[in-house]
């Protein structure tokens, strides 16, 4: 199954936050849609906003291979691999190694979309909250250790279950670089809560029209959402769309920055800008915090392949292409 070589990993090139060019950025052009499900779009392969970047994260194993096939059409399309919280109990036998060794053949993959839910379906009916809900629980550390070791991004759906997320986090020995929290549907408290625990730090907060205005059946945002927006730190904003589709993506995306830049009292162009920055830096699994004394960005090679490693010290360190030694 897959590819004997990496396409996806191999021709997704990130550019250096310098090259974010301003005029793109405010015309729209290059914008980051940080969590979709665009292998499912009925369409196909086409990719439908050629300068921007996403990624495609699968749900279970079953559609490993379609996200692949993908990204590998997209050459800013960027995989992401594993197991959501309503399949969890619905993994096959060896589960964990596959995904695994699928990580390992593709370095640019994240690790998503993974996470706890409270609200899973398969947690309703007698006796299941005490049979499925250990077991989300058991995939879901798995694979965030995955993500850990391998030192990857990762894509996390958490409703209901922040307390369960954070012992989940606390019990690592080292972090996934960056941990995006998809569709955030906690409080501005939360959020506070959040960013004071160890994993704080490598933590993004990412917003969708889809799920975070229009699943709850709500023509405009509640307040306690734009609460939300505003409590995130700056460089930890990211939008997504969330969509399945290629249209509804299409039509999503803008919206969800749309929220972003009212909820601030951003124009939309200053939205635009900050979440493709943040969106570049969280797809590379760059914890946002990464500055060099006196604050200058560090500059990324979009050459030089992440290497896995259980060691902090061992996680990728970008360098600018043109000073790059390999
Ligand atoms: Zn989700
Ligand atoms: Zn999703």
């Amino acid at each position: 199954m897959g590819f004997t070589r990496c396409p996806c990993c191999a021709l997704s090139p990130l550019p250096p936050l310098s090259t974010v060019d301003a005029d793109l950025v405010s015309a729209g052009l290059l914008l980051v849609d940080t969590h979709n499900h665009l292998h499912q779009s009925a369409g196909g392969g086409a990719v439908r906003r050629c300068d921007s970047y996403e990624a495609v994260l699968a749900v279970a194993e079953a559609c490993w291979d379609s996200v692949l096939a993908r990204c590998a059409e997209g050459p800013r399309s960027l995989p992401g691999l594993g197991v959501h919280p309503w399949q969890a109990h619905e993994v096959a036998e060896g589960w964990e190694a596959r995904l695994r060794a699928l990580l390992q053949q593709h370095p640019r993959a994240l690790v998503g979309e993974i996470g706890l839910c409270k609200c899973a379906r398969s947690l309703r009916g007698p006796g299941a909250k005490a049979r499925v809900w250990p077991q989300q629980l058991r995939v879901f550390r798995t694979q965030l250790a995955l993500a850990a070791e391998l030192q990857r991004p990762t894509s996390v759906h958490c409703v209901k279950a922040h307390s369960s997320l954070v012992a989940a986090l606390d019990d690592l020995d080292v972090l996934p670089p960056a941990v995006g929290l998809h569709s955030f549907s906690g409080s501005a408290h939360q959020i506070g809560q959040l960013l004071s625990t160890r994993a704080g730090p490598r933590l993004y907060f990412g917003f969708s029209h889809t799920v975070n205005v229009a699943m709850g059946g709500a023509a405009e945002p509640q307040p306690a959402l734009l609460d939300a927006i505003r409590a995130v730190p700056e460089r930890k904003l990211l939008v997504e769309s969330d969509c399945a589709d290629e249209r509804s993506a299409t039509l999503a995306l803008p919206l969800a920055l749309r929220l972003v830049a009212d909820a601030r009292g951003w124009t939309l162009e200053r939205a635009a800008r900050t979440t493709t920055e943040n969106g570049l830096r969280f797809l590379r699994g760059d914890d946002g915090d990464d500055r060099d004394a006196g604050g200058a960005e560090r500059p990324v090679c979009v050459a030089c392949e992440p290497t896995a490693g259980s060691d902090e010290s061992a996680r990728p360190r970008l360098l600018v292409v043109s000073q790059c030694s390999r």
